[in-house]
């Protein structure tokens, strides 16, 4: 299934929008201030329209693409210091793949598919690779959730399970007249940048938390923890100066982390 434009294909399944706005593309190559001895990893280069500029900085360069068709399209980005790997980002063994470039520091690049955003981000959390900067196209609202802060509708689960490994900053705002062909919904440029000393949690158990907490957003922190767990976090919530009725948007991600803790130690 795809558009054809002057001779230009578009695969509509594999959410091929690409980007055509230079000042767009300078705005997120910007970002990307890696040296010789640093490896860009790119997800999704499409035809290249990143991969020009992030090519230019002489580091590492690996890319993950899906399409196959593109291979002869990107051939022209592919040296010694420079790979595309054609398959697919969440099924590759990227800690096996990284563990063959000798680089210092990673920046991780990707004008992706709307609906991989959060299985692409989780992978690159779990899988530990630690990049120093992460510069990500996201829709809007989903760039809203990742930033949201506490007393919003935005603010989550996600937005907490984020902000407790990265500082969450927009680079710019994207129309939709800056790809071609033009998706349906607005879209954002952010970075991701790790955050320092953060607190040591068994995450697993920690977004187990998360989830319960948010997992009816209207109803309140007692509702949707149970009375049991509840009353083992009443007087951490006091001393915060929460009372009873408390919902989860109305926590900040220190206090959180402060329930958590009291939780899991008593
Ligand atoms: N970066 C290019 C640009 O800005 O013009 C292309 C962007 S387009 C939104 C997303 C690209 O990701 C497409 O080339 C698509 O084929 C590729 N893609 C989709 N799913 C992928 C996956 N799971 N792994 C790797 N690449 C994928």
């Amino acid at each position: 299934m795809f558009c054809e434009v002057v001779g230009m294909k578009a695969k509509k399944n594999l959410g091929q929008n690409f980007l055509k706005d230079q000042n767009i593309i300078a705005k997120i190559a910007a970002e990307v201030t890696a040296f010789s001895n640093d490896l860009i990893l790119e997800i999704g280069p499409g035809r290249g329209a990143l991969t020009e500029r992030l090519v230019s900085l002489n580091s590492y360069y690996l890319a993950y693409e899906l399409d196959q068709d593109l291979k002869l399209e990107l051939a022209r980005f592919i040296s010694p210091k420079r790979q595309i790997i054609f398959a697919d980002f969440l099924k590759a063994d990227l800690v096996n793949d990284l563990k063959k470039i000798p680089y210092e520091n990673l920046y991780l690049v990707g004008n992706l598919p709307y609906y991989i955003t959060t299985p692409i981000l989780e992978k690159i959390i779990s899988s530990q690779i630690k990049p120093k900067k992460i510069v990500i196209m996201v829709q809007k609202e989903v760039g809203w959730r990742f930033m949201a802060d506490a007393h919003t509708k935005d603010y989550g689960y996600f937005t907490l399970y984020l902000r407790h490994y990265f500082n969450v900053t927009k680079v710019c705002d994207v129309g939709r007249d800056a790809f071609w062909p033009q998706p349906k919904v607005e879209s954002m440029v952010l970075k991701l940048e790790p955050r320092e000393n953060i607190a040591n949690l068994d995450m697993e158990d920690y977004q187990t938390f998360l989830k319960r907490c948010f997992s009816q957003k209207r109803k309140t922190l007692k509702n949707n923890l149970g009375t049991t767990d509840f009353a083992k976090i009443q007087e951490i919530l006091k001393q915060y100066n929460h009372d009873d009725n408390v919902r989860a948007e109305e926590l900040s991600e220190e206090e959180f982390v402060s329930l958590f803790n009291h939780l899991n130690t008593k």
